[in-house]
């Protein structure tokens, strides 16, 4: 076996990384959207340093890193994101720009010339629930560059993140996203509890209102039973979507999505996600922190990634292997790569 693929395999079995197969780059704070759920975009904006990222790109080269996730905030409000991209590469990094999907049309050319592929963030399949949940009035333009995207060969996917407003629109976005170029299309629960992501919305100052009052959090008790059901023939009217991979998620996976909701209130045990983030990959915020993945939170003061075996990070791996981290138990948003997915690559 060749010694790179020895080296990508020894982080399934050490705590210790010998190489980083997939880093998460927050490029910015900023966002040009105003989701209902996030409050990230209500903070003064600031954009990774590009001392930072010349850094970052060394380190990765180092440690054999095989993709990076553009995300933020939005990735595409900072200024110098596309050359940011070409950096990586040029040391063939693979690019995938994790985005709201605003600015796709208007930067379609940079897109088409600097990123492998996409996964646009698609939370409504109408424009007024696209306005109420993201806050903007934006859903055909978010359309139109999805199309322009995929026409040009980038591989374009959809995120869903289901909530009490949109939960009964899941077939149709499956069906608006597919008709608008998108490859394939997944799901995720919203998340409730986690304070690490979607910026300070559990802090004093948040303006956010509580998630678990409104439209944009987990779903209530007395619609647990119209979403099983709605999931349930899901199952058959997208069947061959299921089948051809066009839905990511298979129904086992999409039936978690209900589990996790009812357990909050006592109707259902929601297993915690097979999950090796912390071991495949890292989340390294504006200003250089280093997140073990999204809902953990930054356990060093370092903000090097020559310091990813500190024994502090060490720690942490082993922790959550041992399944002794409570974020783990209720994850929305775990990662997991097994040994013959981490060497065919990201
Ligand atoms: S959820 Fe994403 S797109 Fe929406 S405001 Fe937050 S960072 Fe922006
Ligand atoms: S399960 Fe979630 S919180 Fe735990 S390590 Fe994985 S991504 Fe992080």
């Amino acid at each position: 076996m060749k010694m790179q693929n020895v080296l990508y395999l020894s982080n399934l079995s050490k705590d210790h990384l010998h190489t980083l197969p997939l880093i998460v780059l927050y490029l910015t704070d900023g966002c040009n959207s105003r989701c209902a759920m996030c409050d990230i975009w209500r903070v003064p904006r600031q954009n990774m340093d590009m001392e930072l990222v010349h850094h970052i790109v060394k380190s990765a080269r180092r440690l054999r890193t095989q993709m990076v996730l553009l995300s933020g905030g939005e990735a595409t409000q900072h200024p110098h994101w596309p050359s940011i991209a070409a950096q990586f590469r040029a040391h063939n990094i693979k690019v995938w720009l994790l985005t709201n999907g605003l600015l796709l049309k208007k930067q379609a050319e940079a897109i088409i010339e600097h990123v492998d592929r996409i996964t646009v963030s698609l939370d409504a399949a109408t424009p007024e629930l696209y306005q109420r949940i993201r806050g903007v009035d934006a859903l055909d333009l978010v359309l139109e560059g999805m199309r322009v995207i995929s026409k040009a060969g980038v591989h374009v996917t959809t995120r869903t993140t289901v909530m009490r407003a949109n939960f009964r629109q899941m077939p149709f976005i499956i069906d608006v996203a597919l008709a608008n170029g998108a490859q394939s299309v997944s799901f995720l629960a919203v998340d409730s509890d986690n304070p690490y992501a979607f910026g300070p919305r559990f802090e004093e100052q948040s303006t956010l209102p509580i998630a678990s009052e409104n439209d944009f959090g987990p779903l209530k008790e007395a619609e647990l039973a119209e979403f099983q059901a709605l999931l349930e023939r899901l199952f058959i009217s997208h069947a061959e979507h299921f089948a051809n991979g066009q839905i990511e998620e298979s129904p086992t996976k999409l039936r978690r999505l209900y589990d996790y909701f009812a357990s909050l209130y006592g109707k259902a045990s929601f297993t915690p996600p097979r999950c090796n983030a912390p071991h495949i990959s890292v989340v390294i915020g504006v200003d250089g922190t280093l997140q073990p993945c999204y809902f953990l939170p930054p356990i060093s003061e370092s903000k090097n990634l020559d310091d990813l075996n500190q024994p502090e990070m060490i720690a942490l791996r082993s922790a959550y292997r041992r399944k002794q981290r409570p974020e783990c138990s209720r994850c929305v948003c775990p990662l997991y790569r097994g040994p013959r997915a981490l060497l065919q690559g990201f």
